[in-house]
């Protein structure tokens, strides 16, 4: 029996620090079910969970990891409520996160959407530069941005994100964009990392995934491990949250990380593109 939690590789990040490759990620959980699939996670192995202020759960995680005796890696993200706000806002937002989930740090916090056509993004991420260096945070980085927004980031203050969150998934490879990760020194983290379901019934993974014994979902969380990339699937079942956590006893060959490679298209995206995205008309609510 593979000891799963120490199989999860670890990945090092730009700034020393190290981030476990896989991950339990809780976007549209109800608050009323996130300490339940959490604590199933935490028992199934994970030890790493990814919130946001936006998903109105970081109280029901802050909960389970305070409870458990393992160490957690915690990440979670600031939202621009609107176009004006970044530099103050963003750092009111994290104490305000940081007190939500009752714990002594966040281990990564992450600007959830290049938002803000003026200062904008840039002034946001000014002030997760500044806040990193207080005892609360250990790493900083940012999500949805593309290689223009990550380009601006940096020139205006010289510090390069640890990590960009962005989709990615067989149907929506981003090569080009990990190639410029990869460049700069930036982790690349993938979420919606089994296309929010989409991918799940594709003949070429289910062939795969015959060949192993295995699930797509596991073929897939596979192919992301093998890829380099870190990966955060959700789930609310406990039987697939431990299944999405078994990925440790097989591997992919090389030619099955060629034929995945080829199911990358064109109109692959199922999130909003972050070069047209825009506010939503009222800020969204903090809990
Ligand atoms: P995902 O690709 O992880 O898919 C989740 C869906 O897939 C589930 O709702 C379930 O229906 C299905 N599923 C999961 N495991 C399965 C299994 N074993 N068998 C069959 N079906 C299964 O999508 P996601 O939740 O959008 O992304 C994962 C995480 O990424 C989120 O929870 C969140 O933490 C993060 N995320 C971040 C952003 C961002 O803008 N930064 C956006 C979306 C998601």
């Amino acid at each position: 029996m593979v000891d799963a939690t120490n199989a999860v590789p670890r990945i090092e990040l730009n700034d020393g620090t190290q981030i476990p490759q896989l991950g339990f990620g809780v976007y549209q959980i109800d608050p009323a079910e996130t300490e339940q699939a959490v604590s199933t996670a935490l028992e199934a192995g994970y030890r790493h969970v990814d919130t946001a202020a936006a998903y109105r759960n970081e109280r029901q995680v802050g909960e389970v990891v305070r409870a458990s005796d393992e160490q957690v890696y915690v990440t979670t993200k600031y939202m621009n409520p609107t176009e004006d706000h970044g530099y103050e806002d963003a750092k009111g937002a994290f104490q305000r996160s940081i007190d939500r989930l009752g714990l002594d740090h966040v281990d990564l916090y992450l600007i959830h959407f290049p938002l803000g056509a003026g200062e904008g993004y840039t002034a946001s991420w000014r002030a997760l530069t500044e806040l990193r260096n207080t005892d609360g945070l250990r790493s900083i980085g940012v999500s949805n941005f593309t290689s223009t927004h990550l380009a601006r980031a940096i020139d205006e203050t010289d510090v390069t994100p640890a990590v960009n969150q962005v989709e990615l998934h067989p149907y929506f490879q981003q090569a080009e964009l990990r190639k410029d990760h990869a460049q700069r020194g930036i982790a690349t983290e993938a979420w919606g990392p089994l296309g929010q379901g989409a991918v799940l019934e594709d003949p070429v993974l289910i062939e795969i995934a015959e060949a192993h014994g295995k699930t797509v979902a596991q073929v897939v969380i596979r192919w992301h491990l093998q890829l380099g990339t870190i990966v955060i699937p959700k789930s609310v079942t406990a039987s697939r949250i431990r299944a999405n956590f078994d990925v440790f006893d097989f591997e992919l060959t090389t030619e099955q990380m060629r034929s995945i490679e080829t199911l990358d298209r064109a109109d692959g995206r199922n999130g909003p593109d972050p070069n047209t995205f825009v506010f939503p008309k009222e800020p969204i609510p903090e809990t």
